[in-house]
């Protein structure tokens, strides 16, 4: 661990490397969930084959979804600090420039000497005691108010309304919504938008998949239903005309099967040995079951 640390220092802070780990498992996790319907799903990888703009459309929402998670994860939430920084550097640019072209510059060996006086630009644009975010915020709030009402007790930062400060990131946010373990970010004013967007298409990307799986495994869990109800394997289904003692009988007999009830009451209950064997029906036997259906043979429940 120590020397992958120092190959990619930003393993180096637990909280990063577990958000890293994090993400990791989520991509892998998506990956298995759709890779094992391309592997297996014989209809889908028919389908595929027939109709690629189908699936061309749902690896697109794959990838989609992907990218809007990494989108929403890796952008910021809104933090006062970096408001309060970039509220406080542009009014020392507009101060700035206000002073100097109040001042006369003067020259000194070629270069300008620009005098900075922030009190100049007087109380009533800023305050003279008080930052540029400090005097926005106090806006914000109702006259009256007192400042310690408003400023974070845990980064000490003025907080305009709606904004929280978030434990997991230890900083305060901008109209803070929640912080998203998934995500391993907060969910607050600069990132709400994209986090909807990564719902919208996550929910979409999950209904399609399960749609998918539910399709696929309609068919095995038919065909496992008609195999229990017929008393038939698998093997003995496919390769009916290779097995010696099935070749000669007709396609719809079943000849170990004892009726759709006993067969099912055999399956789930009657296995009190796993070594009970079956024995072949006799000529007679399969003659009587080659015998086409009946309605009186459904009334009388004689395939029961
Ligand atoms: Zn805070
Ligand atoms: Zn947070």
């Amino acid at each position: 661990m120590g020397r992958s640390c120092s190959m990619f220092p930003c393993l180096a802070d637990p909280a990063r490397r577990s958000s890293l780990f994090l993400k990791m498992a989520l991509v892998t996790v998506h990956l298995i969930y759709a890779g094992v319907l391309f592997l297996f799903d014989g209809g889908l990888i028919e389908k595929t084959r027939k109709e690629p703009w189908y699936t061309a459309l749902y690896l697109l929402l794959f990838v989609a979804t992907l990218v809007q998670y990494f989108v929403a994860s890796l952008s910021s939430p809104g933090y006062v600090l970096d408001a309060m920084r970039a509220v406080n550097e542009r009014d020392a640019v507009y101060r700035k420039t206000y002073t100097t072209s109040k001042q006369p510059a003067s020259s000194k060996n070629g270069n300008f000497i620009v005098t900075l006086d922030g009190s100049q630009l007087g109380s009533s644009l800023l305050g003279s005691n008080s930052t540029s975010w400090s005097k926005l915020v106090a806006d914000l709030y109702p006259p009256g108010t007192t400042i310690r009402t408003w400023t974070c007790t845990y980064c000490n930062v003025e907080q305009p309304p709606r904004a929280k400060h978030c434990h997991d990131c230890d900083k305060c946010v901008l109209q803070f919504d929640h912080h998203c373990v998934w995500l391993g970010n907060c969910i607050g004013q600069g990132n709400h938008c994209r986090f909807w967007w990564f719902i919208c298409e996550e929910s979409a990307l999950c209904l399609w998949t399960g749609i998918l799986y539910i399709s696929y495994l309609k068919a095995y869990i038919s065909r496992a239903c008609y195999l229990i109800l017929t008393n038939q394997t698998t093997y003995e289904l496919v390769r009916r005309r290779r097995i010696f003692y099935l070749r000669g009988i007709p396609e719809r007999v079943y000849p170990f099967s004892k009726g759709v009830c006993r067969n099912l009451y055999n399956f789930c209950f009657a296995r009190s040995s796993i070594y009970s064997m079956e024995r072949l029906p006799t000529l007679q036997e399969l003659e009587e079951m080659s015998m086409p259906h009946t309605c009186w043979d459904v009334v009388a429940c004689r395939y029961c």
